[in-house]
């Protein structure tokens, strides 16, 4: 059965875009995993929960930008705030005094960040908190999760995917760079860790303590799915790094200001060291940043005396030219001013829960081994029935059936995230229970639709 014949029906300007687009760009698309079978609706529009394509198929949305779109495609408020800021100024790369409200903002609603420099990018964030790690504790060597993403850089792109036979054993993972380029030096710095196994997670970092600078770690594991925390792994790991002189940095790129107003810390309760954030906070625009412990962040300042008149030898580097762009920080303003104490979060988590918990009885009726797995307004569906709590348990889901399913339902004009069995979804601010009940519907077809 060819799923994708509805689809390819009704995006005739859209493959005529993306075959010019393959004379210009790799794959025909900005960004590697925009590109998928046969191949990407290319956008003419966006607004509130819909996109218009430019054949003029208006998707419900649920991929919301990869994260971003937190209240709604052009929400009001975000939208003037831009539009007053382009007419008062681009560019100066100077300071400006709402990039200074901006991370104030972000101060005042994120528990551990007492001091916070922006960028433009998670990928930034990442790579400029592990900088100042390293510099913070003199050691070198980084822990992350393997099947997990903290961006694009060579630290990070370390596990991320991979076969048994490449990640080796489970207690203690091989390090595999994700794709060529990488110097080995590189990825003989990154030591990956099994999410969620304390026993084994522990044995790893004590081994490598001395060198260790940090561990970096999303909350809820998004980029495998969606991986919730055991019972008690973040406490166990906020002491455990405390113990070894390991800065534990809680990567909220995904999280930050979409579990809630003080991000995933504040749902958990668990403090990291320093945290990065990006997407939800920038309410669809090019916001990312970093922040922790004052001690820690001030590694970023070059070597001098400091308040106390002590001599000062660090000098991590930190810069930009976007960084703070006005643009950026007074969407990023809006948004937090709208997200601080709104209705907001109990909206989006009410309609998630309708979500996902209908999809997984849609599932059910339908006779499809699927497993919903949600937290708050982001969740995804794995194609089988076990239950994932670990990364290598995703390896059980079924990718074709999830592209076949996702398909029919894009066909349907719905989109549930990316045709990737590892992404995730969301729901967001102008989403209505009308809107859900209709991508349940539409997500019950598209189940009966797919071979099982
Ligand atoms: N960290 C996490 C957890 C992410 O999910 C992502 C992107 O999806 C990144 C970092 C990188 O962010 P960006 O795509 O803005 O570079």
């Amino acid at each position: 059965h060819d799923h994708a014949a509805r689809y390819r029906e009704m995006t005739p300007k859209s493959r005529k875009f993306h075959e010019r687009a393959a004379d210009v760009t790799p794959l025909g698309v900005e960004s590697n995993i925009r590109s998928f079978d046969p191949y990407p609706f290319y956008t003419e529009s966006a607004n509130g929960s819909y996109i218009t394509d430019v054949d003029g198929n208006e998707y419900l949305d649920f991929l919301l930008a990869l994260g971003p779109i937190i209240l709604g495609h052009n929400h009001p408020k975000v939208t003037n705030a831009v539009q007053e800021m382009a007419e008062a100024s681009d560019i100066t790369a100077t300071p400006t005094p709402v990039a200074i409200e901006f991370m104030e903002k972000v101060a005042e609603m994120t528990p551990c960040i007492e001091r916070v420099r922006m960028s433009n990018s998670g990928t930034e964030a990442t790579m400029h908190a592990l900088r100042v790690a390293r510099s913070y504790t003199g050691k070198s060597k980084i822990a992350k999760p393997e099947g997990g993403y903290a961006g694009a850089h060579d630290y990070a792109l370390q596990s991320v995917h991979g076969s048994k036979e490449a990640l080796g054993p489970a207690e203690e993972p091989n390090t595999v760079p994700h794709g060529t380029g990488i110097p080995e030096q590189v990825s003989e710095t990154v030591v990956p860790i099994p999410f969620n196994d304390k026993g084994n997670t522990e044995k790893i970092l004590r081994k490598h303590a001395d060198d260790m600078a940090a561990v970096i770690i999303e909350p809820v594991m998004f980029s495998c799915g969606c991986l919730k925390p055991r019972d008690g792994y973040h406490e166990f790991l906020r002491d455990l790094t405390e113990e070894l002189g390991i800065v534990l940095i809680w990567d909220e790129v995904m999280t930050g200001f979409r579990l809630g107003p003080a991000s995933a810390q504040g749902r958990f309760d668990v403090i990291p060291d320093m945290a990065t954030f990006a997407k939800a906070a920038g309410g669809g625009y090019q916001v990312a940043g970093f922040g922790g412990e004052a001690e820690i962040m001030n590694e970023i300042i070059p070597p001098g005396e400091d308040e106390e008149g002590e001599s000062w030898n660090s000098s991590a580097f930190h810069g930009g030219t976007y960084n703070g762009h006005p643009l950026a920080a007074a969407a990023g303003l809006a948004t937090l001013e709208v997200l601080d104490g709104g209705d907001v979060y109990d909206h989006i988590d009410r309609l998630g829960n309708r979500l996902f918990t209908g999809l997984q009885e849609a599932a059910d009726d339908t006779g499809v081994d699927a497993n919903v797995q949600h937290i708050g307004s982001m969740g995804q569906v794995y194609m089988t029935d076990a239950k994932i709590h670990r990364f290598r348990d995703t390896w059980q889901a079924n990718e074709e059936q999830f592209a076949d399913w996702w398909i029919e339902a894009a066909a349907n004009e719905v989109i549930f995230g990316n045709p990737i069995q590892d992404e995730r979804f969301f729901t967001t601010y102008t989403h209505t229970e009308e809107q859900i009940d209709h991508a349940i519907e539409v997500a019950e077809d598209a189940f009966r639709a797919v071979d099982h």
